[in-house]
């Protein structure tokens, strides 16, 4: 058995909102200790590094951008819905410069400036300020000003999101935060009153001699393994064979627990239970991500919601004029505005029309995707471009040729292209309601068309990670039983919770949840631990000097945990 010192707080799970959690509680004067069943990182680690901000923040004036609480709440109001409620969204905006202040304080590198003057989904290293959402499009754009609030660490590539955890990272050990890796947290420890004080875990010794082979097994798949999991499934089974083998029990005591252990995109039953319609999809982020942390929570007394909504990345853009053409469904009629956020339009896609559909150019807008390859893509965007650009499209000289090729209703799809093109004309402008600048009449052929859905091709999948989870108290990130009240030093945050993104994800907003989720989480969670040490009326003297010194007696032993809980609550 692994028996370590007694903390004050212990974090399970090292991504964003662990870190945030570790951060705050140490900063609040307690001590921490973080596992994680990995490395450290999660998916955050593998993020793309954007951090939706705004409000005013110094790299919005830097690019002479104005924006102001109200604005970003005006605009969030329609994405977050009822997921979090109008106080605590209006405190997300209020705090949301301070955030990105908080990150730099902490090392975290952004860059302000001018926004591309074409829309994208991922920067290119030319930039690190964006619209990463709905902010321009319809009908976003008729209830909030415009303004860029997709912050971008600076780093080369897709490494921002692995500079944002390691900034964050270091800055929690150096504020003497405990970090123990290859640590699976399996089991609450509760009081006889169903407080949480402490977890169990296995985990894999760092002195093993397997530790070397499981890390660089564990480093060749973690990107690959992101966007083709079903390619490095093998050497995952090994990896956890490994694990399996060496791992030893260990338990934690603490005044106060936070779960951060992620989304459950890889659990296939919850997926199957949840979220049916999303299960052509595919998981994005790591096999950590496999609701263990919710199902703790569950067990330990809380309840989820938002269980089914999931967010589909369907990214049209990289290049920009591939946003010209018109997304239609097998009947032929019109998705969405293109020029909706990928995951939004993904959505209507998903949800609307079976997970199945296409969208079409005319010749000159396939030839303007092609040339604006190069000045608007990053390496990464550019495989799969390959992909769509040669054998990952169809091409026939007239629309009900290509409807022919496709399985698509040519009637219904000859109607989409008049109705639109007939808007179009007669300056009415599209249907659809999609940027006038770039809504160009679908004009001559020969046509050509990209298959979107959900199970298109392994080169071209449609990738996506869960949002619902854990119900918590919104001024402290406590785990609420559904019968009313909190479980008593239980705390979540990030994807382990219901949070400002679980109804709808837009670039950034899932990392800044995740901050924002984690520092209240990490301040309550010490504040709790603060408040038994001054007064011992939550706590007799006995059972507080037995937490303390990490030899409580009278723990009832929770249920053991279950992969998955038989009815986790109201989604
Ligand atoms: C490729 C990619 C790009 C993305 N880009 C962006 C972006 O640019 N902006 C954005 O906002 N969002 C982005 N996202 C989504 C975002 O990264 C995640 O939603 C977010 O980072 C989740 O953070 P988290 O702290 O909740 O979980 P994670 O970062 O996944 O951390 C959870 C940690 O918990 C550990 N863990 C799991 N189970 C246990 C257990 N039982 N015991 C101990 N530890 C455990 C895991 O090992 C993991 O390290 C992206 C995701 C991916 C995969």
């Amino acid at each position: 058995m692994l028996t370590g010192t007694r903390y004050d707080v212990v974090v399970v799970g090292f991504g964003a909102a662990g870190a945030a959690a570790a951060i705050e509680a140490a900063d609040n004067g307690a001590r921490v200790l973080v596992l994680d069943r990995g490395y450290g990182g999660g998916a955050t680690a593998l993020s793309g590094g954007i951090v939706y901000a705004g409000g005013g923040t110094e790299e919005q004036h830097a690019g002479g951008y104005r924006d102001s609480a109200d604005n970003m709440f005006a605009y969030l109001r329609r994405e977050v819905g009822d997921a979090v409620s109008e106080a605590t969204l209006r405190r997300f905006c209020e705090q949301s410069p301070a955030m990105i202040g908080w990150l730099k304080a902490h090392g975290v590198p952004f860059r302000g400036g001018q926004v591309s003057s074409y829309k994208t989904s991922y920067p290119t290293d030319s930039y690190y300020l964006y619209y990463s959402g709905n902010e321009k499009a319809h009908p976003y754009a008729d209830h909030a000003q415009p303004a860029p609030r997709g912050h971008r660490v600076v780093a080369p590539g897709m490494s921002s999101g692995r500079v944002l955890f390691e900034r964050l990272r270091a800055s929690a050990v150096s504020k003497g935060v405990t970090v123990l890796p290859l640590a699976r947290v399996h089991e609450l420890i509760t009081d006889e009153d169903g407080a949480v004080i402490g977890v169990r875990y296995r985990a894999m010794p760092l002195g093993h001699p397997d530790v070397r082979r499981h890390s660089a097994l564990t480093k060749a798949t973690g990107k690959v393994g992101n966007w083709l999991p079903g390619l490095v499934k093998g050497v995952v089974g090994r990896t956890e064979r490994l694990w399996e083998r060496a791992a030893e029990p260990g338990e934690a005591y603490a005044g106060a627990v936070v779960l951060a252990a992620g989304g459950f995109i890889h659990n296939r039953e919850w997926m199957r239970q949840y979220a049916p319609a999303f299960l052509g999809i595919s998981p994005l982020g790591t096999a950590g991500d496999d609701g263990a942390g919710i199902a703790l929570g569950v067990d330990g007394g809380g309840y989820t919601a938002k269980m089914g909504n999931v967010t589909a990345w369907r990214f049209l853009a990289p290049p920009s004029a591939f946003l010209e053409g018109l997304s239609v469904g097998v009947d032929g009629r019109r998705i969405a505005n293109e020029d909706l956020y990928g995951a939004t339009h993904g959505d209507v896609m998903m949800r609307c029309f079976g997970g199945a559909g296409w969208v079409v150019y005319d010749a000159r807008t396939w030839r303007k995707v092609r040339a604006q390859i190069g000045d608007q893509t990053q390496l990464f965007q550019r495989l799969q471009l390959l992909h769509l650009l040669t054998v990952g499209h169809e091409r026939a000289t007239s629309i009900e040729g290509l409807a022919a090729k496709n399985g698509i209703d040519p009637t219904g799809l000859r109607r989409t292209v008049d109705e639109y093109n007939a808007g179009i004309l007669s300056g009415a402008g599209d249907p659809a309601h999609k940027d006038p600048e770039i809504a160009p009449v679908l004009g001559r052929g020969p046509y050509y068309s990209i298959n979107i859905s959900a199970d298109s091709s392994l080169f071209y999948p449609i990738p996506g990670l869960t949002l619902g989870g854990l119900v918590v108290d919104e001024d402290t990130g406590a785990v609420k039983r559904r019968a009313g009240g909190v479980v008593p030093g239980l705390y979540a945050a990030g994807r382990n919770a219901v949070g400002i993104c679980s109804n709808s994800y837009v670039s950034g907003l899932s990392i800044a949840d995740c901050l924002f989720s984690g520092r209240r989480a990490g301040a309550s969670a010490a504040a709790r631990m603060g408040a038994i040490s001054a007064c011992s009326s939550t706590l007799s003297d006995e059972k507080h000097a037995e937490i303390a010194t990490g030899r409580l007696t009278s723990v009832r032993r929770p249920r053991s945990r279950r992969s998955t809980p038989g009815s986790p609550g109201r989604n």
